[in-house]
């Protein structure tokens, strides 16, 4: 094959307990699927779970991800960054209009993530009408831990998710909260889209979002799946 240009290396994740890697196909995220977050941001029809899921994306390379502390370089345009502790589901087998008892087969994996956001821009878009990418998929906004298999992990239904700031605990939930299970929602998500290998889905954040600095250090976890530790610089 002869390319323009030498094409980008597959953004990928490390896998707990294998020297293989995860390659990353596409970043769907699920938006306000805990109710106190959805109140917490003035959408009480999402939060009194009238509402379908709904998505977003963001780009395969925003991920940030590796070893120890990671660094995020804090994004340009916005003074109200915003970080949002998610457990993320990653795919390992495809399709379209999965039945919500076949969806947990897809699953290769789950890991700790931030939807990371610039929430000034958001709001502006809110507003508009106009769509969020700028707000959810710019640089670096995707921090991901690495991903435990299921065959370690199960499929976590329930468990603390939490994040702290510079040790002052900002986000503590429960998965069990989760108004959308993860297999409804990869099957609604495959309604919409023809999912496959590599897909991660970025599941959704509990209550108690919030402003980050330059110089923070960020630490997160999710019972069962891992920890992170990353760094706003
Ligand atoms: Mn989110």
């Amino acid at each position: 094959m002869k390319y323009t240009f030498e094409p980008p290396a597959i953004p990928s994740v490390a896998v707990v307990g294998s020297d293989a890697r995860f390659p990353v196909r596409r970043i769907f995220c699920v938006g306000r699927n805990y109710a106190d977050h959805a109140r917490e941001m003035g959408a009480a029809d999402q939060a009194d779970g009238r509402e379908p899921p709904f998505f977003f994306m963001k780009p395969a390379d925003a991920i940030v991800t590796g070893d120890g502390e990671l660094e995020v370089a804090y994004p340009p345009l916005t003074k109200n960054l915003h970080h949002e502790i998610e457990m993320v589901v990653a795919l390992g087998g495809g399709g379209a209009n999965v039945a919500v008892g076949d969806a947990l087969g897809l699953v290769f994996g789950y890991a700790v993530g931030l939807d990371l956001t610039r929430r000034d821009i958001q709001g502006r878009a809110k507003e508009k009408g106009h769509p969020w990418d700028m707000g959810k998929g710019f640089d670096q906004s995707a921090v991901l831990g690495p991903i435990r298999p299921v065959g370690s992990a199960g499929h976590p239904g329930q468990g603390r998710i939490w994040l702290g700031i510079n040790g002052e605990l900002r986000q503590d939930g429960d998965l069990s909260a989760m108004m959308w299970k993860v297999a409804d929602i990869i099957a609604n998500l495959s309604t919409s889209v023809r999912l496959a290998p590599g897909d991660l889905i970025y599941s959704g954040t509990p209550a108690g979002v919030g402003p980050l600095q330059r110089g923070d250090v960020l630490t997160a976890g999710i019972e069962g799946v891992g920890e992170l530790r990353a760094r706003i610089v």
